[in-house]
């Protein structure tokens, strides 16, 4: 039964349209079930009605007409009940409805099963009999098992349908995509598709036209690959073993051999792009080594999928270099990396939409920090279909529509024109002390983590910079940057904040920030190898970082070392002697250092119970809310399915603050919080009252924050933080702090800012 589930979900998801993938669906499960009549309803838009979509044993033209009202007939039961209902004489149930549209003779058994997506019923799948059939405990548990499955396949092919509509006949309607709001503004631009570097499995099938120059494509790249091949085994001729050597002549033989190219150009020949004939011919041959009795020709499988990957970078390289951005660019992909990010002109670069990740994302968070709007999570995107369409992305409200009507852009190009309105409004305040009416002053500092933004005319604003994430020039690199290269990175930050102090954190990697070239695969990245562990495991790397960090502040000392990711005061320990072993080298070597002051972040849960020790060690704490949020509520950051349960705002989370920032204080330690929610004016107003003594923010958030600190006294925020605390619901809590903005003549900071 597993394989007949597998085969019908996998049918399901490559169906390019709803109405196929309903038709599949009705096929497989009359056929499987042995039922008379198999067919699925589906809500209508407005969720008033459930409307046949597709059967198979009822009349045909009944699809599209039959509408049920809620809670009408025994469809309207299961939609109900949420659950099966499973009757071996449904005529005579009182709920049972004769409808006569579909041609119907009294079915007597009925078995209806919700499709279930996020608590929402989207549709039910019904299957009936003429006799009377009780179904059975396996064919319900079969139903039920493949629903479930259904309801991400269905909606994915709804919405690619709908797109696929779209496509062919723009301007007339504009549908929105819903994802999650990522990164604040609006973005109207032409999509430009990228896909994970080298992901062979993740490659789309696409249609040529040219196949001469997709063949072109691809005899260059394999050229291109054998070239590199030979090289690399000169090169490391006599520094690698014979046999290791033996590797490169061996996928050397494979890609001379007629059948992996050749096998790829017939697929080029029958229409599809070479990115997507050499995914499926490679796929092909690691099947069969796959399934060899002999362990060494298995371990082959895993280099023919290396040799494919090589062979798609150079394709990809190709394309990249050759493909300029959009004068308004809107980056789209399944997933969108820092580095893709990077690789487009940030004056050209309009917005980001990615089909997965939340508005915790790194990525998201770097776009914030860059001003780009960003639309994470979008289910159902189709991704290869959209490159050269028009978007506009919605990063107040997470909605994405391609191919908007004349009418929709207009109402998109209105809100930009108000937009940057407000922010006009709130440069009024530049230059003004971020003090509150009662002169308790709470400096805003700034985080940053690209180079190039630090000219913005905005960054004379910050107090200083209180979050330079350094892993982001890490990423940006095909090897880990030696310590000049860091220095001169360091330096150029250092210089432009000071005399103001800036934060540089410790190497952050690991979670979803992965070095393409330190690949680090784990079951559960983000409760793995991350932050410091890495760099102590590796204290050649934190050395190297540490050095360059303190040669980068010679002369100007306004250098400050905060660490990432620590759960044990041990950490620290061992951190501080690696720290002092560098301070003592330079010296040694004569350069002109001092000792900074040095801070961790609170992130991990364990930390906030710990401050009394940790403060003993350090200077300063700073709250990674982010981080804190998802490892308190256990809600991957990064997931769009579970977006809805982070929370910064919620009680455990303001509790973990309070908490921590007691501690601290009673040992004459400052705190600050340098998570997005720092940049949330309704959420750096919670984070006022609970006395945290300053906030770190993307350079977009600053002024909108800025203006919140100006507006409330700090017993003002105190009292609200108060009711706040009564409140069980986080979602109430974030309803009475945008409530109090509304009410303090703050609204548009609100509507602009969710
Ligand atoms: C955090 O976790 O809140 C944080 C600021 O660090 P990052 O988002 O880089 O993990
Ligand atoms: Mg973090």
């Amino acid at each position: 039964m597993l394989d007949v589930l597998r085969r019908i979900v996998q049918e399901v998801n490559a169906a390019p349209d709803l109405e196929q993938a309903l038709d599949i669906i009705v096929q497989r499960v009359r056929v499987t079930v042995n039922v008379d009549v198999a067919s699925v309803y589906l809500a209508d838009e407005n969720n008033s009605q459930f409307v046949l979509m597709a059967t198979e044993g009822l009349r045909k033209d009944a699809v599209g007409k039959v509408r049920l009202n809620n809670g009408e007939g025994l469809v309207g039961m299961v939609v109900e009940r949420e659950e099966p209902v499973n009757l071996d004489d449904a005529p005579s149930h009182p709920r049972y409805r004769f409808i006569v549209e579909t041609g119907e003779q009294p079915y007597h058994g009925f078995l209806g099963i919700p499709i279930i997506q996020h608590g929402k019923v989207l549709g039910i799948l019904v299957v009936r009999q003429r006799k009377s059939r009780k179904f059975g405990e396996e064919e319900e548990a079969f139903l039920v098992t493949l629903a479930a499955q259904l309801a991400g396949a269905i909606t994915h092919a709804g919405a690619s349908g709908e797109m696929l509509r779209l496509l062919e006949t723009p301007d007339e309607v504009s549908v929105a995509l819903q994802g999650l709001a990522g990164a604040s503004g609006v973005a109207i631009g032409q999509a430009m598709v990228v896909y994970p570097p080298a992901n062979l499995d993740a490659i789309p099938d696409r249609k040529v036209t040219d196949v001469d120059g997709e063949l072109a494509v691809f005899r260059e790249a394999v050229a291109a690959v054998q070239d590199d091949l030979r090289d690399y085994a000169n090169r490391m001729s006599g520094v690698l073993p014979a046999e290791d050597l033996a590797l490169f002549d061996a996928l050397l033989l494979m890609l001379g051999s007629d059948s992996l190219v050749e096998k790829t150009e017939e697929r080029i020949r029958a229409g599809n792009w070479a990115p997507g004939s050499l995914r499926e011919t490679i796929a092909e041959h690691v099947q069969v080594f796959e399934i060899m009795e002999d362990s060494y020709l298995r371990e082959r499988a895993s280099d023919i999928h290396d040799l494919g990957r090589r062979i798609l970078t150079h394709i990809q390289n190709d394309r990249i270099a050759s493909r300029p951005a959009y004068a308004q660019t809107v980056l789209v992909g399944e997933d969108i990396s820092a580095g893709q990010l990077a690789e487009v002109p940030l004056e050209q670069l309009a917005g980001i939409v990615s089909a997965s990740g939340s508005s915790s994302s790194h990525v998201a968070i770097l776009a914030q920090s860059m001003g780009i709007p960003a639309v994470m999570g979008v289910e159902g995107l189709p991704v290869s279909r959209l490159e050269g369409q028009t978007l506009i992305a919605d990063g107040y409200r997470g909605d994405v529509f391609v191919n908007p009507s004349v009418l929709v852009r207009e109402e998109f190009v209105r809100l930009q024109a108000e937009e940057s309105e407000l922010t006009a409004g709130l440069r009024e305040i530049a230059g003004q002390p971020s003090v509150t009416p009662d002169g308790v002053s709470v400096p805003l500092y700034l985080n940053i983590g690209l180079v190039s933004g630090i000219e913005s005319e905005l960054h004379s604003e910050g107090d200083g910079v209180g979050l330079y994430r350094t892993e982001v020039p890490f990423l940006m690199r095909e090897q880990f940057p030696g310590e000049e290269e860091q220095r001169r990175i360091y330096r150029k930050v250092l210089e432009a904040f000071a005399p103001r102090p800036v934060a540089l954190r410790t190497l952050d990697v690991g979670g979803d920030k992965m070095l393409s070239y330190f690949p680090v695969r784990e079951e559960n990245p983000f409760l793995g190898w991350r932050g410091i562990r890495i760099s102590l495991d590796h204290p050649e790397i934190f050395l190297t970082q540490m050095r360059a960090m303190l040669r980068a502040s010679a002369g100007l000392d306004n250098l400050t070392i905060m660490m990432p990711m620590i759960s044990t005061a041990t950490e620290l320990d061992i951190a501080m002697v690696l720290i002092n072993q560098a301070i003592g080298e330079l010296i040694e070597e004569g350069e002109e250092v001092h000792r900074p002051p040095i801070g961790i972040m609170i992130e991990v849960p364990s930390a906030v119970y710990q401050v009394k020790a940790m403060a003993r060690r350090v200077d300063f704490f700073s709250i990674g809310t982010n981080d804190l949020t998802q490892y308190l509520l256990a809600v991957d950051r990064n997931n769009s399915r579970v977006a809805s349960l982070y929370q910064s705002l919620h009680p455990a989370v303001l509790c973990a603050i309070q908490q921590v920032v007691e501690a601290a204080h009673k040992l004459g330690k400052p705190v600050s919080v340098c998570g997005e929610m720092a940049g949330d004016p309704a959420a750096a107003l919670s984070l006022l009252g609970l006395e945290v003594d300053s906030l770190s923010m993307s350079v977009s958030s600053l002024p909108r924050v800025k203006w919140v600190i100006r507006s409330f006294t700090r017993e003002e925020a105190r009292d609200i933080l108060r009711q706040a605390l009564e409140m069980d619901d986080p979602l109430a809590i974030k309803q009475l702090y945008n409530s109090v903005l509304e009410q303090g003549g703050l609204g548009g900071l609100i509507r602009a800012g969710n």
